[in-house]
């Protein structure tokens, strides 16, 4: 059996679907708002698996259905012009305008959004917009069938609903032709493609073709089916909400074998994504929601790809923006270490290893291992340089390794990891993490008379000979000078954060004085000198 779980899926579609030309994937969800981190989590589900297919020799359509076709029900909490939207309440969502004025529509903006975060993630699927797809008409026959058997959708719907749907009910909803809204009611149907309705908001009436009519849809819980048959689908999974007992997969699994005589897609159900460690930087604009491009800020796209390709999808985590970020950009170095053996981790361990590599990639495996630097060192040398990415990321690499030399993609991971470890440093990071170098002319700390002449003993070392110390040097002359000053290293230590950091606490102090050089560390000294 295979060693990811995405290709296990992979085989169970193909054992259960047979051997075919080409395999549907699918995967969609109302554009209302943004797409937060939950719902990322079946697009990437179903990426992975289609990944896993490819990579078994299989043709694989991996379609992305935006329901824009849906009902304006409510105007979200971070919405600008919150009155002009309320407006459209009860309009298709592809109608309600974009309330920051880019995009054709509101949906349409919303919809943009995600598909330029899809792609920064590696994700492109092939979109399709339910509002052109009913416009056009290719869904007529899939809703003269739904209402040829609308009393066998009825009975399949009431047997898990404690108030049974009326006798008279139908599985079509139209938007009025006068007034937009859905608040019509279906009056008849001619058994074949007439159907005719009443506005109750604006009273107007109509009887209109389904092969034309642009207004004309289906409720969601028989639309999801339609679509199965229509588009072929061989596997979509859906979230722990639409998985329980007579919830929407489930019924939509009885009404696509009885009603549309077709096997339903092989799934799986997911589970939900908590938020650790994001405290008061929820950011405001969404409410209480993370979205994606929130977790792109703290997360190279890599290591997003990484956390779920690296997570069963019906297990629960947490994405993290505490010092949690640390450890999994650890993890994910091994896991890119150990695929190109330059770690040794075990033969079993290797296999998955290497799987979850390959599906955390971007644009394909990388030929050698690619240049890479810590987070955590990325994030001193940032605070070092104020947030300057090039000049970090020339003090992080290792010597003979030149940024500029490097070719666009290592560039591109080695640049989006740093600007990711700086918006960490400022958003995120505990205090204890952060650090700024005090400038020269604010006011210096008070110091004692043995401590203000270990601040002149290291100054005049580094005036005189600050290219010959290294690391380990540097650090001899702290415990050389302590000694002679009569502190304690301990206490020496404090003094030097404290006169360089204004803190008695930050990061290893040789490493850190070396990278932040001596143009920057002397002038600071030589202020706590003078005052002697
Ligand atoms: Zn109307």
């Amino acid at each position: 059996m295979a060693e990811h779980w995405a290709d296990r899926y992979a085989e169970l579609i193909v054992r259960r679907k047979g051997e075919k030309k080409l395999y549907v994937c699918a995967s969609g969800i109302t554009p209302s708002g943004t797409v937060h981190i939950g719902n990322f989590r079946e697009i990437i589900s179903v990426d992975l698996v289609v990944r896993a297919l490819r990579d078994a020799g299989k043709t694989v359509r991996f379609i992305y259905s935006w329901d824009d076709f849906d009902v304006f029900r409510k105007v979200p909490a971070n919405m600008p012009n919150r009155e002009g939207l309320a407006a459209y309440l009860r309009r298709p969502i592809v109608h309600v305008p974009d309330p920051r004025g880019n995009e054709s529509s509101y949906a349409r903006a919303n919809e943009r959004e995600i598909e330029r975060v899809l792609h920064r993630v590696g994700i492109d699927p092939e979109y399709i917009y339910q509002s052109e797809m009913y416009a056009k008409g290719v869904y007529a026959e899939g809703v003269r069938t739904a209402l040829e058997a609308k009393d066998r959708i009825r009975s399949i719907l009431n047997k898990h609903r404690s108030a049974p749907l009326p006798s008279d009910w139908t599985p079509v909803s139209v938007f009025c032709a006068s007034c937009d809204r859905d608040t019509t009611s279906v009056e008849g149907w001619d058994s074949a493609w007439s159907v005719s309705y009443t506005c109750q908001s604006c009273g107007h009436s109509e009887t209109v073709d389904l092969r034309h009519a642009t207004g004309v849809k289906l409720l969601w819980r028989v639309d999801w089916p339609m679509r199965w048959k229509y588009e072929n689908v061989d596997f979509e999974p859906a979230g722990k909400e639409h998985h329980s007992a007579g919830g929407s997969f489930d019924t939509a699994q009885e009404i696509v074998r009885e009603v549309y005589g077709v096997d339903p897609p092989v799934t799986f159900k997911y589970d939900f994504i908590s938020i650790k460690g994001m405290g008061g930087k929820i950011s405001s604009s969404l409410g209480n929601v993370v979205s994606v491009e929130d977790v792109l800020s703290v997360y190279q796209p890599e290591v997003v790809r990484y956390l779920f390709a690296g997570t069963r999808p019906d297990s629960e985590f947490a994405v993290s923006f505490d010092l949690d970020v640390i450890k999994i950009y650890e993890d994910y170095d091994r896991c890119e270490r150990a695929y190109f053996g330059a770690e040794e981790i075990g033969e079993k361990k290797r296999a998955r290893q290497r799987r979850v590599y390959e599906l955390s990639q971007i644009g394909g495996v990388p030929e050698r291992l690619p240049p890479n630097v810590s987070f955590r060192h990325l994030c001193n040398l940032l605070q070092i340089y104020d947030g300057a990415i090039d000049p970090a990321l020339s003090a992080a690499l290792p010597d003979g390794i030149d940024l500029d030399a490097c070719d666009d993609d290592a560039r591109r991971r080695l640049r989006t990891r740093a600007e990711c470890a700086w918006n960490w440093i400022r958003n995120h990071a505990p205090e204890d993490f952060r650090f700024s170098i005090r400038p020269p002319d604010s006011e210096p700390p008070a110091l004692s008379a043995e401590e203000r002449d270990a601040v002149s003993r290291l100054a005049g070392a580094i005036e005189s000979r600050f290219e010959e110390f290294s690391e380990q040097s540097l650090g001899e002359l702290f415990y050389e000078i302590a000694q002679q000053a009569g502190l304690e290293p301990q206490q020496l230590f404090q003094t030097i954060y404290r006169v360089l950091l204004g803190k008695p606490k930050g990061p290893r102090l040789a490493s850190f004085i070396l990278t932040a050089g001596r143009d920057r560390i002397l002038p600071i000294l030589d202020q706590c000198r003078r005052n002697l």
